[in-house]
């Protein structure tokens, strides 16, 4: 399988080029030239096995080929449960298993396991770069912690993060470096694509990076979908909490390979840039605002490319999508509701699809739908626990990583200082 741009510019190249590369050289995204059809998974397979599977038309030809259930094995150690709510015709995929608590996780995992594997066969020692708004940072520190051949520096801007996010992102020490910024998050995100933009320092310390656009960390967020999908009995219609569009665009690939994966609607938080574009208005991007569901502050998806891509036009895209917005208030009145009618705590982002799939049901639609629950309700303890009027149990793998001690080292958002910080790491 090969890897075109969106923008059709840069040439074509093989999966492991693509996923060392993360951008396209023209700027655009990677995708499949050509989208396999996959036959469908044995239904009892474990979630690695069903990713083996369904990830082996993704690797063919790739040096990566013959390790694809290695990393399966190493990306998929924790489970993907697809779990009934006490709310009839409801189902909870819980991504929330693995050791930061959110779905992003099983994509880091994965990214981490292949970009290891091809600096070791390389010889040569790979920096990780990564600019984080909370998450993201902490699941890719996490997957990376005490891998051989590969380290990360963690970019966040100090005292924008909650105090459980700004632990985690200082608890690993070794290999894995975080430094609080004096700035936004958008001052984090320069930073990083100046360095990885700069061919001397390139030359100097070889670096590569892990946000959301890297296909190491798209591909394998199919896998639970498809997992989940073979347990449901009919199509199975699913509602993504969206931000950056990484987890619902995995969704859709998944039900183009051949999944029984119904309608998908994109449950979003105020940032509307999406629910404005499926409504029919031009597809505009724009500066985030910020909620308390906060992961998915994003005012321009930088998967929107995908998606075009994968359907070919803006009124394609249309015809085989939907959006909705949720607003805080929205978000804070289900969080409640459901706390306390029938003990469902949800975390603000897996609201977003609550509140989705409960409107459907006011519309009369009665069938059944899956909810991606893309994060643990403790990881986000100082929203949750007010509204519901208790406290949340925090699961053990989050529990461990915040009896750590943490620190990260303060830096200004200067460009050149960050520069002389990695050439003396
Ligand atoms: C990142 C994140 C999202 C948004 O996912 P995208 O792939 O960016 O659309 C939703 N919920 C949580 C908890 C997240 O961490």
């Amino acid at each position: 399988m090969r890897y075109v741009s969106t923008r059709g510019i840069a040439p074509p190249v093989g999966l492991s080029d693509a996923i060392a590369a993360g951008l396209a050289p023209d700027g655009a995204l990677y995708v499949p030239e050509r989208m396999p059809h996959v036959d469908t998974p044995a239904a009892d397979g474990s979630l690695a096995d069903t990713a083996t599977h369904l990830l082996a038309p993704f690797f063919e030809g790739d040096a990566l080929a013959d390790d694809l259930p290695a990393i399966c094995a190493d990306a998929f150690a924790f489970p993907a449960p697809r779990v009934a709510l006490p709310i009839e015709g409801a189902h909870l995929l819980e991504l929330f298993h693995g050791p930061t608590a959110a779905f992003k996780d099983f994509g880091a995992r994965f990214l981490a396991a292949c970009l290891s594997r091809l600096a070791r066969r390389d010889d040569r020692h790979l920096t990780i770069l990564v600019a984080t708004s909370g998450d993201t940072g902490a699941a890719v520190g996490a997957a990376f912690h005490g891998l051989p051949g590969v380290r990360v520096a963690i970019l966040y801007p100090d005292r924008r993060v909650s105090p459980r996010q700004a632990h985690q992102l200082g608890s690993f020490g070794g290999n894995v470096r975080a430094l609080r910024i004096e700035g936004s998050f958008d001052d984090c995100q320069r930073l990083v694509k100046g360095a990885l933009a700069d061919v001397a320092l390139q030359a100097d310390v070889p670096m590569s990076s892990a946000n959301s656009i890297s296909l190491g960390r798209l591909l394998p967020q199919m896998a639970y979908f498809a997992h989940a999908s073979l347990q449901a009995d009919e199509p199975m219609h699913t509602i993504v909490p969206t931000g950056n569009l990484g987890n619902a665009v995995a969704c859709l690939w998944a039900r183009t390979v051949g999944l029984p994966i119904g309608e998908v609607i994109f449950a979003c938080n105020a940032n509307a840039t999406l629910p404005e574009f499926f409504a029919g208005r031009p597809y505009h991007a724009r500066d985030a605002v910020p909620t308390i569901a906060n992961a998915m502050d994003v005012g321009a998806p930088s998967n929107f490319e995908r998606l075009r891509h994968l359907f070919g036009s803006d009124d394609e895209t249309r015809r085989n999508g939907q959006a909705e917005s949720v607003d805080d208030a929205e978000i804070r009145d289900t969080i409640r509701r459901h706390a306390a009618s029938d003990g469902t705590i949800v975390c603000p982002h897996t609201a977003t699809a609550l509140r989705v799939f409960e409107r459907r049901r006011l519309a009369g639609d009665r069938r059944p739908w899956t909810l991606a629950a893309t994060a643990h309700p403790a990881k986000f303890d100082t929203v949750v626990e007010p509204l519901i009027g208790g406290t949340v149990p925090v699961p053990e793998a989050l529990a461990s990583m915040l009896s750590r001690p943490a620190s990260a080292e303060p830096m200004a958002a200067d460009g050149r200082l960050f520069s002389s910080w990695l050439r003396a790491w």
